[in-house]
């Protein structure tokens, strides 16, 4: 695989064979990646589909190209997961959705529980869109992670009744049944994390109700961000290549 260094996000969907990045993207391509007029790099809009691009201008704070090829590139799991986590704070959330993105997640929902530290707020959020337009340049996925509308953890029980593959982790879950649970096909699987505090016996219970399996995860209490994250690789690891 070549090296996904020179990929550049561009904001509104390709239509036209002239593009303009501005911000931060122009910045990365004049400033630190030292593109020059005459060079080619990739662009990716987040449709699936990356796109060469020949530099034919650069100004002060955005770049002008030409689009001279376009090809539909999957870097997709074939099986769509959704990640519902009681989000940590700070870094460790930016690190998490970074992850999340290469692991080949679909959507991140941000979860409100009893005893969640992080209630994301509209800033917070635009900050984790950020971080999944770079972990997406730097990985090659041409489409980009969902961060979902924060929900609370009864909402988001209810809105998930009809998908079959539900799974919630919980130190000492069912671990024993764990490979029956799977199913052999590519249905969309959703995943959830709890919070530091963990979720609550109620929580737990609901979602028992609902139909949610538990899963265990070692005998060792994981932080929500490694919990998350060996979830979404237990999860996928039967579709890599
Ligand atoms: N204080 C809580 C642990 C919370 S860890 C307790 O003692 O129960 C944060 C979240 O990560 C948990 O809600 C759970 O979803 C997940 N998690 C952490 N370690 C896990 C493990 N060993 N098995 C399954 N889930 C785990």
């Amino acid at each position: 695989m070549k090296p996904m260094t020179n990929r550049y996000f561009v904001e509104t969907a390709v239509s036209d064979s002239q593009v303009t990045l501005t911000g931060s993207e122009a910045h990365h391509l004049a400033h630190v990646m030292r593109v020059a007029p005459g060079d080619r790099v990739t662009l990716f809009d987040g449709s699936g589909a990356e796109f060469t691009a020949e530099v034919d201008r650069l100004g002060r704070s955005e770049a002008r190209l030409t689009v001279v090829g376009r090809e539909e590139v999957d870097r997709e799991l074939p099986v769509r997961i959704t990640l519902a986590v009681a989000l940590p704070k700070g870094d460790r959330q930016k690190w998490l959705v970074e992850k999340a993105v290469e692991l080949g997640v679909a959507e991140v929902v941000p979860l409100v529980t009893e005893r969640s530290v992080a209630m994301p707020k509209q800033q917070s959020l635009a900050r984790l869109a950020r971080a999944v337009v770079e972990a997406s340049k730097q990985c090659g996925r041409n489409r980009l992670m969902q961060i979902g509308r924060p929900r609370a953890w009864s909402d988001f029980v209810a809105e998930t009744a009809d998908i079959d593959w539900r799974l919630l982790a919980h130190p000492g879950g069912r671990e024993d049944d764990r490979d029956n649970s799977r199913p052999s096909g590519l249905e969309p699987v959703v995943a959830a994390v709890g919070p530091e505090g963990g979720f609550s016996d109620e929580e737990i219970a609901l979602a028992v109700e609902a139909g949610w399996e538990k899963i265990g995860l070692g005998r060792r209490i994981l932080r929500v961000e490694t919990a998350a994250l060996l979830l979404a690789g237990i999860v996928s690891a039967p579709f890599l290549e």
